[in-house]
């Protein structure tokens, strides 16, 4: 069945779990991780990433897709905008029928931000659609500073507080250390810095950048409080190593044994974090 993230969310906010959320970008990872969390009986936070329009999808057929297989998915689905990079992209989803949003103006000023993300939830709530913000820049791992000499990189825990009053979100993606895409070294988490964030605001964290983040660092921040963790490079790096391989004798089993392995990564995610 298709739900918005609110309720979803709620249950991993008062656990020491997190719900790990991948990315689709055509109807293969789209199948892929529906299948994994019917096969684990666990919520799916099914996510489509503004940026990855083109690579097999736009938001429209998008949308189409994640309606269809979402209320067919024997378990929970909330159809997710990942990224959305203005207030008019997050509003063209939910008319679209997506059950939640990220308004993403977390590189822009705080007052930016706060208008941006406050008209995306002024148009989002009435409709019973789910937004989640940023606060603090996650930047991508292949620029990745090392976060543990720079302090402005990590969320500062006022201006998240202020953020999530003024606003009125439902979920808030903060910036403790972990970048985007691959990284260069290992990153550094502040999990100090989640503490105390995790202490200032009652409503779920987000962490972005997940991937290759290590196994111990990403269980430890569920722990410590964050509620949806966003996995995506390393599924589809692993899908990718299957296709360099060449082990395969047609493009059919090529595509499944890739479908395969795309799988055992969310899975071995879902079993770390979730439960
Ligand atoms: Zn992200």
């Amino acid at each position: 069945m298709l739900v918005n993230t609110k309720k979803m969310l709620e249950e991993f906010h008062h656990s020491p779990h997190a719900l790990p959320s991948p990315d689709f970008f055509n109807l293969d990872t789209l199948k892929c991780h529906i299948e994994v969390a019917e096969e684990l009986n666990m919520p799916l936070l099914l996510a489509f990433a503004d940026a990855l329009q083109g690579y097999g999808l736009d938001i429209e057929e998008a949308a189409m897709l994640g309606k269809i297989y979402g209320e067919k998915a024997s378990v929970p689905v909330a159809l997710h905008l990942d990224h959305g990079s203005t207030a008019e992209v997050c509003k063209r989803a939910a008319d679209l029928g997506f059950t939640s949003v990220m308004i993403d103006a977390s590189s822009e000023e705080f007052e930016e931000n706060v208008r941006r993300t406050k008209e995306v939830v002024d148009y989002c709530h009435p409709l019973g659609v789910t937004v989640e913000a940023e606060i603090g820049h996650v930047g991508q791992g292949s620029e990745f500073v090392d976060a543990s000499k720079n302090d402005n990189v990590y969320t500062d825990v006022e201006e998240c507080k202020k953020f999530v009053e003024l606003t009125g979100i439902d979920s808030v993606a903060i910036s403790i250390g972990t970048a985007h895409g691959a990284y260069k070294g290992t990153p550094v988490i502040n999990f100090e810095r989640l503490q105390e964030i995790r202490k200032a605001v009652d409503i779920p964290l987000v962490l972005h950048g997940g991937s290759s983040s290590g196994d111990d660092n990403l269980k430890k921040c569920g722990e410590l409080g964050i509620s949806k963790i966003n996995i995506f490079t390393d599924i589809v790096t692993r899908g990718f190593e299957i296709y360099k391989a060449g082990n395969a004798k047609s493009l059919m089993d090529l595509s499944v044994d890739a479908h395969n392995g795309m799988k055992e990564v969310l899975r071995h995610y879902y079993n770390l974090l979730a439960r």
